[in-house]
């Protein structure tokens, strides 16, 4: 068939809640519905992780937008999706506000969008906002309820994706959603093993854990990030698990640092917005539970950073900060405390310690001979005025380091895509 139609763009968000479903999989049978009309999927769907700190939000606060071109008038495709949305979307929840929108290809309000989205994924933006946009360029759109979705869903279409990852998801079968998923951890490892660095975060090999498989009530049954499609089948291939339903391969923002504000593009700190921050440590601490704590001087006064106990090992490095050490810590911040996700230490401080001398005779450590007396050795007698300075032997090295891959974020750069000097990688 020769399509001549339209090229539409159709956004959705928040169409999920902790009880069930995933705007993924929503917008798989979106597609897979506008197909049978005709319509055709062009490119991949777009997987668009938004400011992950929003209180209200499940945890990934991810929006979904694709491309087709379709030989229907729009009010039709405008039917069709509402009625998968209203058969399929977790209405009944409180927090769950979907929205749907849609733009031709060729509507200059993609040209605002792409700002628009960008402030989605760093900031905070307002219902109000999103319903601006709509009502400026007439953008024909689904709300429910609250449509707090109509957000996501306009970011999704509009997100310069100038940094990108793939990620390969596969389904359940409907008849298994809500029970405990069936695979063989094994087989992630292997997977892991023959196609990481080109797929990423499959596995956690120090933890023993596979961190790809989610525990939530929804569709999803694993997901394969990955920089390469071929690595992305590859591993696909290899995993062993229950049967799969369908698979979709996203392009998406995660694992590109895009919610990160570098320090020199601010004036002040702000809670529910995600940092690069430079500071000396001026302050250590560990608290019940196994979360550690340093404070760092920063132009814009003292921050807190956590590291907290599902990052794990990770926190053995930040336990081996000390005062003076600069740093450059990543992560969001939440109740005025930066939760990190990786850190760059970029200088050591040199830390002296004060040692009672070694008697040059018999070898043994000198004692103190009293106040302003210097030092004398017990057996020989042997004095000495001078005690010995030194500088202390560090445990950690200069560079970076991040948090092993079960508590990384949806958008937190591995380091092992990142283009820096001294990577220390967990795996
Ligand atoms: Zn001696």
């Amino acid at each position: 068939m020769v399509l001549t139609g339209m090229k539409l763009w159709i956004g959705i968000d928040d169409t999920d809640s902790n009880k069930g479903m995933c705007t993924t999989y929503l917008a798989v049978l979106l597609i897979e519905e506008l197909e049978k009309t005709g319509a055709k999927l062009i490119g991949f769907p777009r997987l668009i992780r938004l400011n992950p700190t929003i209180p209200y939000k499940t945890r990934g606060n991810g929006a979904v937008s694709f491309l087709i071109e379709s030989n229907k008038d729009i009010g039709e495709i405008v039917d069709l999706v509402d009625e998968i949305v209203l058969s399929h979307a977790m209405l009944d929840d409180d927090n769950t506000n979907p929205g749907v929108v849609f733009v031709e290809n060729d509507n200059r309000a993609i040209d605002f969008l792409s700002k628009f989205a960008f402030k989605a994924v760093r900031d905070v933006i307002s219902l109000d906002e999103a319903l601006f946009l709509i009502g400026k360029f007439m953008l024909p759109h689904l709300k429910y309820k609250k449509g707090r979705g109509l957000i996501g869903a306009l970011a999704s279409i509009g997100l310069d994706l100038y940094d990108y990852t793939l990620e390969l998801l596969a389904y359940r079968k409907p008849e298994k959603f809500g029970s405990k998923r069936e695979y063989d951890k094994e087989s992630f490892f292997e997977a892991d093993k023959k196609t990481y660095p080109k797929t990423f975060d499959t596995v956690d090999w120090h933890n023993k854990e596979v961190v790809c498989v989610p525990n939530s009530p929804d569709p999803v049954l694993f997901g394969i990030r990955g920089e390469d499609i071929h690595a992305l089948k590859e591993a696909f291939e290899i995993v062993k698990t229950e049967p799969i339903d369908k698979y979709m391969i996203f392009i998406t923002n995660q694992a590109t640092d895009m919610h990160l504000i570098h320090y020199n593009e601010i004036e002040k700190l702000e809670n529910y917005r995600s940092y690069i921050l430079k500071g000396e440590v001026i302050d250590k601490y560990e608290i019940q539970g196994g979360h550690v704590f340093i404070v760092i001087q920063t132009p814009f006064g003292e921050v807190k950073c956590a590291a907290f106990e599902p990052t794990k090992q990770f926190r053995n490095i930040v336990r081996k900060l000390e005062r003076g050490d600069v740093v450059e810590v990543y992560g969001s911040m939440k109740r005025n405390t930066i939760n990190l996700e990786k850190i760059n230490i970029v200088e050591l401080a040199k830390i002296f310690i004060e040692e009672n001398p070694i008697c040059p005779v018999c070898k043994k450590r000198m004692e103190s001979a009293g106040r302003n007396q210097g030092y004398r050795c017990k057996k020989c007698k042997t004095k000495s005025k001078e005690k010995i300075v030194k500088i202390k032997p560090r445990e950690i090295e200069e560079g970076f380091y991040e948090v092993p891959p079960r508590a990384r974020r949806h958008l937190s750069k591995p380091l092992v895509r990142m283009n820096v000097e001294k990577k220390h990688i967990f795996r």
